[in-house]
């Protein structure tokens, strides 16, 4: 039988695609279960291998799921594949469409959760903000913050710090925050509902080059893509040697 997740380089991903990502994040909701979600990506991958402490994160998050192509692409390599792509862009719309509860904005620059929740409303009337906050990341902040998302009474917080600062923040603070169910890392996901990127036409994303058109757009990301052909190199070592 296969195991549970599907171990990318050490970091294990669970076998859903968007669709079934999504009810199982709402199943767990409505079951009063807390739920800490991350969605990675390659760069994600070549990080936890290198910090134990993320890695154990990853391993203790309740869904990690895979935020593009690169991380599908190497699941098909070493002939464990995964069922298909989630990005964060279409999970957190999919996943609010159906939550029951306010949700929390936090992290981005100045205005822009604020941005991207006004966005998130206009697609779903029955959403309820709870509140937004563009924060730090810094855990000197975590209380304070835990108190505003407290006080907001938000069952849902979505975290906009980047990786992996926002996965180190949900692993500190979700445990200690009574009222959330659901805690999901989003990235870049408010600048796109804000419109502060632009987003790819709909063949980019068929096709599976996202990646690249964000590479165009978002030069700032060529340091970081930088540990895409080392990703590939391993998945390949992965594939020859095995486990
Ligand atoms: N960010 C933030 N505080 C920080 C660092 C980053 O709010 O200290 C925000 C940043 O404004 C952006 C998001 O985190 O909205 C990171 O976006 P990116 O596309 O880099 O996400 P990643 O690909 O790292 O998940």
């Amino acid at each position: 039988m296969a195991s549970a997740r599907v171990d990318i380089l050490g970091v294990g991903f669970d076998r859903v695609d968007l669709a079934a990502a999504a009810e199982r994040i709402i199943e767990r909701h409505a079951a009063g279960q807390r739920t800490f979600v991350i969605t990675a990506n390659p760069e994600f991958v070549m990080l936890a291998r290198r910090d134990a402490e993320l890695g154990e994160i990853a391993r203790a998050a309740n869904l990690v799921v895979a935020d593009g192509t690169g991380i599908l692409v190497a699941s098909r390599v070493l002939r464990d594949a995964l069922p298909g792509r989630v990005p964060g862009r279409l999970l957190v719309p999919a996943v609010l469409q159906l939550v029951s509860g306010p949700v929390f904005l936090l992290g981005a620059a100045p205005g822009v959760a604020e941005r991207a929740a006004e966005t998130l409303i206009r697609r779903i009337p029955s959403l309820r903000v709870a509140g937004t906050h563009a924060g730090s990341p810094a855990p000197e902040d975590d209380a304070s913050i835990r108190e505003r998302i407290e006080a907001a009474g938000a069952r849902v917080v979505l975290v906009a710090y980047g990786m992996p600062a926002q996965e180190r923040w949900i692993s500190r603070n979700l445990p200690l925050l009574a009222s959330v169910r659901t805690a999901i890392g989003v990235g870049g996901v408010f600048d796109q509902l804000a419109g502060r990127v632009r987003l790819p036409p709909r063949f980019v994303h068929a096709v599976g080059l996202e990646w690249l058109w964000r590479l165009a757009f978002e030069p700032r990301r060529w340091r970081r893509q930088r540990v895409l052909p080392v990703f590939a190199a391993l998945v390949a070592r992965q594939r020859i040697l095995g486990r």
